[in-house]
């Protein structure tokens, strides 16, 4: 069986652009990405590098500095970084924040961040989480205070992705604490030289060990009022919702990616590796399991690429990127568990592959929305 699938989506061109995000990984990403490991975080260089070479913003229309792609090219270099367990460089919310500016910001908000986060001079990040308010978004309590031309905030988010790189943050606060999800609204925070603004700690995880995700903390952090995205109050809730299709597809994207590494890097292992005098491959159970990991992967690249297919058209709902998300990320957790068992004590060494790949797998399950969120949004679909 072919080890990556042709995808259904993919044609000639898509196929250059592999080559050459395959190309940029190899050379510029895999080198540092030990060093990241230990670090806790990838370093500006290669993302003024991705930028530089035009990997970034991929599906940003180039009027505004993008690549002036679509989904599908996001998709390729997701898919390339996954199936490496490259988890250091959040490109995914990098260009969750670049189609926030892309859908709701304002002109001049639009034309001011898209390319420098284009050219890998800002990278972004997106603050919602809480210490008090996670799945529950609407009891956040950080608070953006209009005083005179702009806006005060103060407050603490956790677990965010890109925190200790970002140059822009949106940050997801209370203009009006009396009101819930129409009181919230989205601040456009730029981190340098900005008084009031730190980052805490870069947290310590059981697996991504080269992304930066860190606690973020607003002292009273002043910004003019044009830094309120879209310009209009009370609409953080509703621009949060509308590219959820958006962020959940990507978490689906990059799980069977993952699967797709995985399984790969343990087809040489079993194939080379010996026991009572044949190769671990030859074993009935070996070739079973793999058979199994096999038709997941098989079945799960026609969901995802049909998924690709109507995000591309435009016809991506809520419930459907839900299930690519809840799907894709309980199946990778699956799967590799199952393909970790196949390298015995080494599947447990984070010198493997495949050893990272689990640790890594598990949030997927938590971030982009619980699965348990994710249940609840599909069955409200019903
Ligand atoms: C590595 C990592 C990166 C992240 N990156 C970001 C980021 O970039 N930006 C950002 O803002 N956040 C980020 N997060 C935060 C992430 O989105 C939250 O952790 C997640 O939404 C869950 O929130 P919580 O941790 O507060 O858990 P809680 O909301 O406290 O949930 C605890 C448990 O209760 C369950 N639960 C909650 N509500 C319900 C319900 N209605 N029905 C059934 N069960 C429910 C949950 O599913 C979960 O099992 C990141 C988290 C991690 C771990």
């Amino acid at each position: 069986m072919p080890l990556q699938l042709k995808r259904s989506w993919s044609d000639a061109d898509l196929d250059t652009w592999r080559d050459s995000v395959v190309r940029f990984i190899e050379d510029e990403v895999v080198p540092g990405d030990e060093a990241a490991r230990k670090r806790g975080d990838v370093g500006h260089a290669v993302w003024r590098r991705a930028g530089e070479l035009g990997f970034l913003c991929a599906d940003i229309p180039e009027a505004y500095g993008g690549a002036g792609g679509d989904f599908r090219h996001e998709a390729v270099f997701y898919e390339e970084m996954a199936r490496r367990g490259l988890t250091g460089m959040s490109t995914s919310v990098h260009s969750i924040v670049a189609h926030y500016f892309l859908n709701h910001g304002t002109e001049a908000q639009k034309k001011k961040y898209l390319s420098m986060m284009a050219r890998g001079e800002l990278v972004g990040a997106i603050a919602m989480t809480e210490p008090g308010a996670g799945s529950d978004l609407q009891a956040v309590r950080t608070r953006a205070e209009r005083q005179g031309d702009g806006y005060v905030i103060s407050g603490s988010k956790t677990f965010i992705t890109n925190g200790f790189l970002a140059g822009v943050v949106l940050v997801v606060c209370k203009t009006d604490p009396a009101q819930g999800a129409r009181g919230t609204s989205i601040l456009i925070v730029e981190t340098r030289d900005c008084a009031g603004f730190r980052v805490g700690r870069v947290l310590d995880k059981i697996g991504l060990k080269a992304q930066d995700t860190s606690e973020l903390f607003f002292d009273e952090v002043r910004v003019p009022a044009d830094q309120l995205l879209g310009g209009t109050e009370g609409q953080g809730f509703f621009q949060l919702m509308s590219d959820l299709p958006y962020e959940r597809l990507i978490i689906g994207v990059t799980a069977l990616a993952a699967m797709e590494g995985a399984y790969q890097a343990t087809l040489d292992y079993v194939r080379e590796r010996q026991a009572f005098g044949r190769p671990v491959a030859d074993f009935q159970n070996t070739k079973f399991r793999l058979a199994d990991v096999a038709t997941q992967i098989m079945v799960g690249r026609a969901f995802i690429d049909r998924c690709v297919e109507q995000i591309v058209a435009g016809e991506l709902d809520t419930a459907t990127a839900s299930m690519a998300k809840l799907w894709g990320s309980e199946t990778q957790g699956r799967v590799i568990d199952e393909l970790l068992q196949l390298w015995g004590g080494y599947g447990f060494m984070s010198e493997f592959l495949v050893a990272r790949m689990y640790a890594d797998a598990r949030v997927q399950r938590i971030y982009g929305g619980t699965n348990e969120i994710m249940r609840e949004v599909i069955s409200r679909a019903l």
